[in-house]
């Protein structure tokens, strides 16, 4: 299997090639139909699977196939990460192959000013990456509006809930819309994270690798 046979829009092609990306790994390889099909999934993965790009790809795809305006003050993904250096990684995914694609990104973390986020938003983007903390409170200050989401990924949510982001991400999750796509990944599969999980997803595909 290469990335060619799999039905992704021509500027994902070009943009992996140009990554020198020709073959999934192996999470890449099941995720990605799975999630071109809007199945929501749990997915259990290490850092250096190549988890990142098994969720951007096919968010891409759908954008790209749906293309609509940013919704004003939001935006149309959301990807929740613990840390500032993890959420900037998968940001620049977005960008390294939504490169051909008419597409914002951007990033909400705390230790820096929030001015330039809540900026960021005024027009809508439309991919938010952010570390839970900041982004609910730029939620719940009225500067974020998440009502016209259309998909949610929580990545490393194992980290997450050890960090103390349960309440957060809860409260986030209560201003999302019930319909909606979503996908959580997790390093680790405890008690706690099939909680969340059964929560969150809807008929979840399981992916593990
Ligand atoms: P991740 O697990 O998403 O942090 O990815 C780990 C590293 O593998 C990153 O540096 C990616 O750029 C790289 N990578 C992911 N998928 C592929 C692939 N299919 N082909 C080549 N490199 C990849």
């Amino acid at each position: 299997l290469t990335f060619a046979d799999l039905p992704l829009a021509q500027p994902l092609q070009d943009a992996l090639a140009e990554a020198g990306y020709t073959t999934p790994t192996p999470i890449q390889a099941q995720s990605i139909p799975l999630l071109l099909e809007g199945r929501d999934l749990l997915g259990m993965a290490q850092t250096g699977t190549g988890k990142t790009a098994s969720f951007v790809l096919p968010l891409l795809h759908r954008m790209a196939q749906n293309p609509c305006p940013a919704p004003k003050g939001g935006a149309r993904v959301l990807v929740l990460a613990p840390t500032r250096e993890l959420v900037s990684q998968i940001a620049d995914g977005f960008e390294t192959f939504g490169r051909h694609l008419p597409f914002t990104v951007t990033t909400i973390f705390g230790g820096v000013s929030p001015m330039h986020q809540i900026n960021a938003l005024k027009n809508g983007v439309d991919v938010i990456v952010a570390a839970p903390g900041r982004l609910l409170d730029l939620v719940t200050q009225g500067e974020c509006d998440l009502s016209q989401l259309e998909a949610l990924v929580l990545d490393e949510a194992d980290q997450m809930l050890d960090m103390g982001f349960a309440k957060p991400i809860e409260r986030i999750v209560a201003a999302l819309p019930k319909t909606r796509h979503t996908i959580l990944l997790s390093a680790t599969m405890p008690k706690s994270i099939a909680t969340l999980a059964e929560s969150l997803l809807n008929n979840p595909a399981n992916v593990e690798i």
